[in-house]
């Protein structure tokens, strides 16, 4: 297949890119760079089918040849960037999508969508299942984020309703892995950084809050059982182990040998709705694909860690020994 890639210089993007190609795809890389970094396609330059296109998707898309598929990636993902630009996320959700449906429909292209588990916003139901229709706050600080992708996973069933656009989405789950920016602000980067350095490693509010981590590995895998198959309507994509951030913070910890204390500091305004807990169900991607994950929270973090400690130059001690 030839794949376009919206977002394809990004963390989960440019991991998807690896894939495709590994299975001998072509891919064509589009991103603005505005929470990419060339560095993570940098080993691609040159590869015969792969090609970088830098551009913002919220301006009609340049001809970049035909496609068999469109996957948008392409959205800020940190709470950081929720308060620092919300109108690019809004944007980026309404007229980006759009501008690739359109590219995807002049190519008689699938569409793939990447959208998250936060339309299920401060759930009331645990775990979450693609049937549970969220308990979203459209006006708060996140609602940038979580209406963008809303509208998009909207925009694309309406034109599957009156284009007969082929349609997949996946519901990203908290993930993480090699190529994370350090200072993106998230939870996984922000802890690992910290005990790097021996600061105090910050839960926010009480760090009783549930996550639950999927390896980027495994998260790539299944949205390429998505892209591969039959079901035209949202799939969670995402690790069903579930972990307190405190507990996330005391792996953090022990796996870079750290000497940094674990301390409680209050919610950041960004953060304010911050959801209480969070997990998915993943029985339908089990029982259409077979999909489920099959790397460990400490599994997933070691290489993490070493990507992060690398980048900063920083040897933990857990590493040296
Ligand atoms: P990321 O910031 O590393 O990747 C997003 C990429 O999209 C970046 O390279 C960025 O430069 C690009 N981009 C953003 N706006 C653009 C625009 N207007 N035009 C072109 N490119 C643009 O984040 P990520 O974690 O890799 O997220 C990838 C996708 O997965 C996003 O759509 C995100 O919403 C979704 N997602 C991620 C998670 C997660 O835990 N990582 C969870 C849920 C959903
Ligand atoms: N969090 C934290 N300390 C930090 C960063 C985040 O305790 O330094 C918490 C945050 O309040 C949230 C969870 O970690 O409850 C996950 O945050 P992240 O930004 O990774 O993703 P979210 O799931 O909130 O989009």
């Amino acid at each position: 297949m030839r794949v376009l890639v919206a977002g394809g210089a990004g963390f989960i993007g440019s991991h998807l890119a690896d894939a495709l190609l590994a299975r001998g795809d072509e891919v064509v890389a589009v991103d603005s760079l505005v929470t990419g970094r060339h560095d993570n396609i940098a080993h691609l330059h040159g590869h015969r089918r792969f090609r970088f296109v830098e551009h913002d998707v919220c301006s009609a898309l340049p001809d970049v040849g035909a496609v068999d598929a469109v996957m948008n990636l392409a959205s800020p993902a940190s709470p950081v960037d929720f308060l620092r630009i919300p109108l690019e996320i809004l944007a980026v959700g309404a007229d980006g999508s759009r501008n690739l449906i359109e590219y995807a429909l002049r190519c008689n292209a699938r569409y793939f969508l990447a959208s998250t588990s936060e339309v299920y916003g401060d759930p009331l139901v645990h775990p979450q299942p693609e049937t549970y229709w969220g308990n979203v706050d459209s006006i708060g600080p996140r609602s940038c984020y979580d209406e963008s992708k809303r509208y998009a996973e909207a925009l694309a069933m309406a034109y599957q309703r009156t284009a007969d656009l082929q349609v997949r989405i996946v519901r990203i789950f908290n993930t993480y892995g090699e190529r994370m920016r350090p200072d993106d602000g998230r939870v996984v980067t922000n802890f690992i950084v910290q005990a790097l350095r021996g600061e105090p490693i910050t839960l926010y509010g009480t760090g009783e809050q549930t996550r639950s981590f999927c390896y980027v590995s495994d998260q790539v895998r299944g949205q390429i059982s998505i892209l591969d198959g039959d079901v035209s309507s949202p799939v969670n994509i995402g690790n069903p182990d579930e972990f307190t951030m405190r507990e996330l913070a005391e792996a953090v910890v022990v796996l870079t040998g750290s000497r940094s204390e674990i301390v409680t500091v209050a919610l950041p305004a960004e953060r304010e709705g911050d959801p209480n807990r969070r997990c998915p169900d993943i029985s339908l991607a089990a029982r259409a694909y077979g999909w489920i994950p099959e790397v460990t929270l400490h599994e997933g973090l070691a290489p993490t860690i070493a990507a992060i400690a690398d980048e900063l130059g920083i040897r933990p001690p857990a590493l040296t020994r």
